[in-house]
């Protein structure tokens, strides 16, 4: 569905985007992982047709991203910042726009509203949106010409615990209704809620990828059992036979309140590959 082959992208002779590839199969949530400046929305741009590159190759729905046409085009929702929202106009006027542009029926409006919980603000100007409010809308307009492929650029950045909970709630039932899901994102506990596949994207190069699970088990060095004492104290045992001997004879004695494994996170293994933490 989407793919990308050695992608090469200089901003005034400075190489951002330094050999990018991947896959990613229908249906997929894939994230794109990387702290600021590390070419996520150049990324984005260049695969919505929005940015020439100067090397490789960008498929989308199975053709060159330079042949997309105006119909492909209606297969694509993009969210990012800079298709901001007209502050006057009304939840409903915003998306009106879209629909004249996109040839899309009135009733989806509404309808569209009503999926990203916005149906009580549908006359509200958007002046008077909350954050969370704004990102609903921004992601109804992305969601308006019910495409098959959605780019999401740091849909949750700046939102509050429960407002990212329920961006989150929209995105997977967008994928449960067959959208294949391309977003970029600073948020580890983000990427691995949300997707299926991540590339860890470090200063124009993608310095793994895999499933979230499957890059922390690889990077699964330090195997520890980390417990917790009824007493508040907490030890730390390795991963081995001799701590299996002192951990039964805790168990036995009743002294152990809680057990867990310790294992990396995508942020760890960003800090262990890079040296930057993804939140620089
Ligand atoms: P991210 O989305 O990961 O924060 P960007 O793709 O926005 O990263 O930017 C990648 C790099 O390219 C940054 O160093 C940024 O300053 C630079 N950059 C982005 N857009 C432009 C531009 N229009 N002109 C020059 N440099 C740019």
């Amino acid at each position: 569905m989407i793919r990308c082959k050695d992608i090469h992208k200089s901003y005034n002779e400075k190489e951002v985007l330094k050999g990018i590839s991947f896959d990613i199969d229908d249906g997929k949530i894939f994230g794109l992982l990387g702290p600021s400046g590390a070419g996520k929305t150049t990324l984005i741009k260049i695969l919505t047709g929005q940015l020439d590159y100067e090397k490789g190759e960008a498929y989308i729905l199975n053709k060159a991203v330079s042949e997309l046409n105006g119909n492909d085009r209606k297969e694509i929702g993009i969210m990012m910042d800079q298709f901001g929202v007209y502050e006057r106009l009304s939840c409903a006027d915003n998306l009106k726009i879209f629909a004249d542009i996109y040839d899309i029926p009135k009733s989806r409006i509404r309808e569209t509203l009503a999926l990203v919980g916005l149906e009580d603000a549908v006359n509200k100007p958007a002046s008077n949106l909350s954050k969370g409010m704004r990102v609903r809308l921004q992601l109804a307009r992305a969601f308006l010409n019910t495409p098959k492929i959605l780019f999401l650029d740091e849909p949750t950045t700046g939102l509050d615990p429960m407002t990212q909970k329920l961006i989150h709630r929209i995105i997977l039932d967008k994928k449960k209704s067959g959208s294949t899901i391309f977003l970029t994102t600073h948020n580890m506990e983000e990427a691995s809620t949300l997707c299926d596949e991540v590339a860890l994207l470090n200063e124009g190069v993608i310095v793994d990828s895999g499933s979230p699970k499957d890059i922390c088990r690889r990077y699964n060095h330090q195997k520890k059992i980390l417990i917790h004492l009824v007493s508040g104290n907490d030890l730390e045992f390795a991963h081995d036979r001799n701590s299996a001997e002192k951990i039964c004879r805790l168990m036995d004695e009743g002294m152990i309140e809680t057990i867990h494994s310790s294992e990396p996170n995508l942020e760890t293994v960003f800090l262990e590959l890079t040296g930057r933490k993804l939140e620089d």
